[in-house]
């Protein structure tokens, strides 16, 4: 199970689930300064790894992996995975230049150090999910790539370590992602089509102009790509920024 740190519920819900399945759950906390893009918050990103090996501990892992940068990326580092096509040139791919090559390359590298049978990855971050997908199908990684549905606040808000930005004013606000693509799977419900229901889901992200959206879009959930009809496990993705602090979130709008 990669992981960047600062473990919450959607983490630990990762590694009981891992550990359910197989003997050795092993959990790396490296927060890969090749995945953020000149900017971002690489230096103020939230660590505290004795708390996060308790509570992975309490969750099952046997093992946690902790390397420092310069143990991953030694002097003469050079090599980069790639995944290519318009997989990852679209959405966090276009607003985070470099990002798609970070995890690529990491995930990579975790799975040559730990050589898992299964590794768990969140649906919070859908696209990194298929990228990861197609990375471990394509170079015949050998590891079974296995999805974890998204873990939520009472509220809806999707858990992340990035919520302890919010301020406390903005806070209640941020369940408007949440709300845009429960919009969505409402007025897809009623049979509106994905352009109507997305305007639905735009009027929703309309009510608080304190987030300012990359992107809402209804999409093929292995490819990505927007799609006009439905077709059987549609997702809903949303991304944008409060002032503080970049989110994203998704759904599935339409059943399989
Ligand atoms: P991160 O530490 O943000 O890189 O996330 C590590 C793993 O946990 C990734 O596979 C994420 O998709 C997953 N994850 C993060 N937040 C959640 C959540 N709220 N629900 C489910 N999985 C999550």
């Amino acid at each position: 199970m990669p992981t960047m740190g600062y473990l919450h519920e959607g983490h630990l819900e990762l590694i009981k689930r891992a550990a359910a399945d197989n003997d050795e759950v092993i959990v790396s906390i490296f927060v890969n300064p090749l995945q953020f893009a000149p900017g971002e918050d690489y230096q103020t990103y939230p660590r505290d790894l004795e708390r996060d090996a308790r509570l992975a501990e309490e969750a099952g892992a046997s093992l946690i992996f902790n390397p420092s940068p310069e143990t991953m990326y030694p002097p003469g580092f050079a090599t980069t995975v790639h995944v290519g096509g318009p997989l990852t040139e679209r959405w966090e791919g276009e607003r985070r230049p470099g990002h798609f090559d970070g995890v690529a390359t990491v995930v990579t590298k975790l799975f040559n150090i730990v050589n898992p049978d299964r590794a768990y990855f969140g649906e919070k971050d859908y696209q990194q999910l298929q990228v990861v997908r197609r990375l471990a199908a394509d170079l015949n990684l050998g590891v079974e790539i296995v999805p974890v549905p998204i873990v939520r606040e009472p509220d809806g808000l999707a858990r992340s370590s990035r919520n302890i930005y919010l301020t406390a004013e903005e806070r209640p606000k941020a369940t408007v992602l949440y709300r845009s693509l429960l919009a969505i799977r409402e007025a897809a419900g009623r049979g509106e089509d994905p352009e109507a229901a997305l305007l639905a889901g735009r009027a929703v992200l309309a009510e608080v102009p304190e987030f300012v959206p990359d992107y809402l879009a209804v999409v093929d959930p292995e490819t990505l790509e927007p799609v006009k009809r439905w077709v059987p496990g549609a997702r809903a993705i949303v991304a944008g920024r409060f002032p503080t602090v970049r989110l994203i979130d998704n759904m599935e709008v339409w059943d399989r």
